[in-house]
């Protein structure tokens, strides 16, 4: 590559001011594009003044990494705009957002998913994902439908077409045989559940009731074949994709291309089934604080950054959060070694992560790669908690705890 050389003599002269009976001095502020780029030379100080001065700073945005292990590949990003130059193209009009509608399928694939407090964990994005690559595979192209035990947000951002509800579904008893008369109206072409809890169970009780096979815990899965491990892993079986199967975690990606219609569907034959013996359901939740931090949605961690003790759990608390911490405040006795997030504390599969004061060293970040939401308090606007966070706030933890903890109140939480 050949770049272009610097002249010193041309730049300085283009910085020389002179003014009528002074000596000609230079403008040092002056700030002239990059011959190579063409773009304007950023000035860091001057946008610091102007921040400081409380001016809104203006400018290209700076280029950040994204640390979420959500970045599409290659194939991805190109079927993506193919997907979105195709919309463009026909129906969506300026100022909507594109939408994906399949108005004929030409056969079903359903999507069994939890949804636990009526949102899609990270696990049951991948059952609509590998569900989505079996609609998009087939002849004609087919629709995801999917199941939900009630209404659940974004799912047609998640991939699917049709969402089917089985509400009053309390145990996997009877959302088996809900979801077998289902399966009997619509006449899927496939039917995926994740290879974990409740849904290991019902796919097991489906495959009962309707006499079918279920091929367990797919570990990889493409259009034209799904394998699994047998023989305690020493071997491995491929087929082509079957009717009834489970996947296993992170053996699918999900869906990230253009969000689809989500239309609900109408089931007349899931509302009539109940269990009679089943007197009565209720549905207690965990104590967060008590929870163990792999097993708990949202977590609220306190760093080196913090040292006011009772605002953080009390936060905690109202925020129905469970509490942990760096390794740091765990090593100085602050908070309990259980409470420990990262490498060598725990790995979490949260939801949500709010770090007060935490720096963001390596180790620390390794704990909450499956993160989806990372929120970051700290003073320093450079550190990499920062970087990681979807959201940061730069400022005092010892601000900001009280100040949310006033706001939450006022609003009765
Ligand atoms: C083998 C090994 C394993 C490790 N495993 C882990 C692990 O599992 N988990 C873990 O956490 N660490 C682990 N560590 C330690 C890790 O390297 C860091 O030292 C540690 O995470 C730092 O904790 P911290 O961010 O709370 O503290 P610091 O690094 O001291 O950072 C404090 C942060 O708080 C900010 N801050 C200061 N004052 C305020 C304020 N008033 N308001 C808001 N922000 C403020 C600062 O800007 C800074 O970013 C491990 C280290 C090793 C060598």
């Amino acid at each position: 590559m050949s770049r272009l050389r610097k002249d010193p003599r041309a730049e300085r002269a283009t910085k020389t001011v002179a003014e009528a009976g002074r000596r000609p001095r230079l403008d040092l502020g002056r700030r002239e594009a990059s011959p190579a780029s063409g773009r304007p030379r950023r000035d860091p100080w001057r946008e610091w003044a102007a921040s400081l001065a409380g001016e809104t700073v203006t400018g290209p945005e700076r280029k950040r990494y994204d640390r979420s292990q959500r970045q599409m590949n290659r194939a991805d990003a190109a079927r993506f705009a193919k997907e979105r130059q195709s919309l463009d193209a026909t129906d969506i009009s300026p100022g909507q957002p594109a939408l994906r509608v399949v108005e004929a399928p030409a056969f079903a694939v359903f999507a069994v998913v939890e949804a636990a407090g009526g949102r899609l964990s990270r696990f049951d994005r991948q059952v609509l994902g590998a569900a989505r690559l079996l609609a998009d595979a087939g002849d004609g192209g087919g629709a995801v439908v999917a199941i939900v035990p009630e209404s659940v947000e974004a799912l047609g951002e998640a991939g699917a077409d049709r969402v089917l509800a089985l509400p009053g579904a309390a145990t996997p008893a009877i959302r088996a045989s809900m979801l077998r008369s289902a399966v009997e109206e619509h006449g899927p072409r496939h039917v995926i559940l994740a290879e974990e809890g409740d849904s290991a169970d019902i796919a097991r009780r489906l495959a009962a009731c309707l006499g079918e096979p279920l091929f367990a815990d797919v570990e990889h899965l493409t259009a034209r074949q799904a394998v699994r491990a047998i023989r305690g892993g020493r071997a491995e079986i491929g087929l082509a994709p079957p009717r009834l199967m489970t996947i296993g975690e992170d053996r699918a990606k999900p869906h990230e291309a253009v969000p689809c219609e989500a239309r609900p569907l109408e089931d007349a034959a899931a509302a009539r089934l109940d269990d009679p013996a089943i007197l009565s359901v209720e549905i207690i939740p965990g104590d967060p604080a008590k929870l163990a931090l792999s097993e708990t949605d949202f977590v609220v961690s306190a760093g080196n950054g913090v040292n006011d003790f009772a605002a953080f759990r009390d936060l905690a608390a109202v925020m129905k959060a469970t509490p942990g911490a760096s390794r740091v405040v765990c090593d100085a006795g602050l908070m309990p070694r259980q409470a420990q997030v990262g490498a060598s504390g725990t790995v979490l599969a949260a939801d949500c992560y709010l770090a007060l004061g935490i720096s963001g060293a390596p180790q620390h970040l390794q704990g909450i790669a499956g993160c989806e939401h990372v929120i970051a308090v700290n003073t320093d606007l450079h550190a990499a908690m920062i970087e990681r966070a979807g959201l940061a706030i730069v400022q005092d933890a010892q601000l900001v705890m009280p100040a949310l903890l006033k706001l939450l109140q006022e609003r009765g939480a």
